[in-house]
């Protein structure tokens, strides 16, 4: 023990794929180290699980919980388990010394979690592997630990990357082992092996101040906070800090608040030395990968990136007849206001003004971050209009460059064949690909990110749940070749009104319709797919003439086939350039961008008089 060690305290980062049990294995954690106090309510998941990440699978904000054990904090960093995201797992993987990889029993380690575990290696995290869900009488624990260990050989890059703990446990039922003969009584072995393990931070607490800035959060009441980890130095509130900005630039700032983490709250304390991790009000101009340093002695650290948006959508304000029918927020300057707001946050998201004062040029790491925002917002009780997703060129030289991503699948063999058809016209290069001998089947490809847009949809309905996809932005490249996707029509409402069953009846003899009968309708709103190039307007509320009693009836006879729904991501996949998503907090309508039949007629005789 040396007075350079934080020999009290543990920096661990928690990976897994969703479903995995990580929200359980904390949330144990937290109950067995007593960090509640008995008269405290606990509910029974108490970490993480917002609906919407759940619903996609990912967790995106990563959150800090702590917990003691035989007197050391265990500082638990969540990654979000998605490679969209993977910018921001290395960023908080910073802040850690080890890892705790947790893989479900049955599933055995999933693609996407193989990235994020990548990441934690090369940034020399000392990993610890929990086999979860053990008491599932599926579990296949031999056959488990084979892949964990494949998955290791794949990634390692030091020996001792392949000389880690394997605890097997049972988050719900609440105990790890080290051994699967061992008694089953309660989490103490996995506390035992974080604390034999993973290293004690290092950092000299005298020596002037170092923090290196890793998440960033808001609170109205307290404005900007930075979160990250100190390096040296103690960190002290109300003292003045220096923040050294990515262009060289040193502001002073006084700490107004210092906090540190416990259970699942940030504690506010006076000073905290090197080792912890902190949350610091008062640096208001703080952004990520920014150090603070002692204003007498300012160092900074080395930067770590934030990587550049790679796809873009417009941001428009809601102009659709609806407007205002649904939402609470509509107007320029909320939805403004919204995306400023969201920027303190999402580091890798930028917002640009455009010709229009009522459109925002909203940049992301790609489709999913961005219909993330988007969901948040809708859900916030906003209402605006998207525009289908773009990749973010780059002029060097006088060329265009754009993103190119690699594109992983793992399916059944027997879609081999519908999908490099489909990649082929999307511009994919196959890089590998390698069968089990039992139908299984790993694919990987680069591909611009121009072609990977509309992707996702079709490997969903392709695979219908027998796949997993995952791409990570791999660099920029001369754009080159068009990406042949086939291109249908739409439907298109030709009058304002209620969408009827014989209204309905009439476009199903045309295409797929996306609306049942009742739906409010306007024109220039799509209701469906039509087969073939070619836009048709349909009055989808015409209702059959009743000319006698016996014809009425017969309308009665009609079945129309169920409406097709698409989610946000197929719907941003779905639109072309001169259409857009109304998202509102109650629907998500298809719709042309110029409602008027007569203005798109003019408009494409316009452009061909221009060929
Ligand atoms: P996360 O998405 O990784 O945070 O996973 P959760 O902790 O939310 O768990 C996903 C599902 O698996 C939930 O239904 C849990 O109840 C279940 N689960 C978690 N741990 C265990 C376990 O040890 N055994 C069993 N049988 N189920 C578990």
């Amino acid at each position: 023990m040396d007075n350079l060690t934080n020999t009290h305290l543990r920096n661990v980062a928690i990976i897994a794929h969703v479903d995995h049990g990580k929200t359980s294995l904390v949330d144990t954690l937290l109950k067995q180290s007593h960090t509640f106090r008995a008269n405290q309510e606990m509910g029974s998941l108490i970490m993480d699980s917002n609906p919407l990440e759940r619903e996609r699978g990912i967790t995106i904000l990563a959150k800090n919980t702590a917990v003691t054990y035989k007197g050391v904090k265990i500082n638990i960093i969540d990654t979000p388990g998605h490679a969209d995201f993977s910018g921001e797992v290395e960023r908080v993987m910073n802040m850690a010394d080890g890892c705790l990889l947790v893989v479900d029993a049955v599933d055995g380690p999933m693609p996407q979690t193989k990235y994020v575990l990548k990441h934690a290696l090369n940034q020399g995290l000392i990993p610890i592997v929990v086999i979860n869900k053990i008491d599932r009488p599926e579990a296949r624990v031999k056959e488990v630990i084979s892949l964990v260990q494949d998955l290791f050989l794949e990634l390692a890059t030091k020996p001792e990357h392949l000389d880690f703990p394997i605890l097997f446990a049972s988050a719900r039922e609440g105990y790890a082992i080290a051994d699967m003969a061992a008694p089953r009584v309660d989490m103490q072995p996995l506390f035992e092996a974080i604390l034999g393990s993973v290293p004690a931070p290092q950092g000299d607490p005298n020596a002037p101040l170092q923090m290196l800035v890793s998440a960033l959060d808001y609170d109205n009441y307290i404005g900007q906070i930075a979160i990250g980890r100190i390096f040296r130095g103690t960190m002290k509130s109300g003292v003045n800090v220096a923040l050294l900005s990515s262009d060289g630039s040193k502001t002073n700032y006084p700490v107004e608040k210092l906090f540190i983490f416990k259970g699942l709250q940030k504690v506010q304390v006076e000073e905290t030395p090197a080792g912890e991790i902190v949350a610091i009000a008062g640096v208001s101009d703080v952004t990520i990968g920014d150090t603070i340093a002692s204003i007498d002695n300012a160092e900074g650290l080395p930067r770590i990136s934030v990587e550049e948006p790679t796809v873009m959508m417009s941001f428009i304000v809601n102009n659709s007849p609806f407007m205002g029918r649904e939402g609470k927020y509509c107007t320029t300057r909320t939805l403004h206001a919204r995306l400023l707001k969201e920027l303190r946050t999402n580091v890798s998201l930028k917002v640009e003004s455009t010709d229009s004062a009522d459109e925002f040029l909203v940049k992301g790491r790609g489709e999913l971050h961005l219909a993330i925002l988007i969901e948040t917002m809708r859900r916030e009780g906003y209402e605006f209009g998207v525009s289908r997703p773009k990749p973010v060129l780059k002029e060097i030289n006088g060329r265009t460059y754009e993103p190119y991503e690699i594109l992983i699948i793992d399916t059944k063999d027997e879609y081999i064949g519908s999908l490099t058809e489909n990649l082929t016209r999307r511009l994919a290069q196959l890089l590998d690909m390698r069968s089990d001998g039992q139908g299984n089947v790993h694919i990987e490809y680069r591909i611009p990110t121009r072609g990977l847009i509309g992707f996702r949809s079709f490997f969903i309905r392709l695979t219908r749940g027998n796949g997993v996809m995952n791409s990570l932005f791999q660099e920029y490249a001369p754009m080159e070749g068009e990406v042949r996707t086939q291109s249908n029509g739409v439907l298109v409402a030709s009058e304002e009104g209620v969408a009827v069953t014989y209204g309905l009846n009439a476009a199903q003899g045309r295409g797929t319709t996306f609306i049942e009968p009742g739906t409010p309708v306007y024109e220039g709103m799509i209701i469906g797919m039509h087969p073939r190039d070619e836009d048709i307007s349909i009055n989808v509320t015409k209702e059959k003439k009743l000319t006698n009693i016996r014809s009425a009836t017969a309308d009665f006879a009609i079945r129309l086939t169920p409406a097709v729904k698409m989610s946000l991501e197929e719907s941003m996949d779905f639109i072309a350039d001169d259409e857009m998503i109304e998202v509102t907090p109650l629907s998500l309508r298809l719709r042309k961008k110029e409602l008027s039949a007569q203005a798109r007629q003019r408009l494409r005789r316009d452009a061909k008089v221009r060929v």
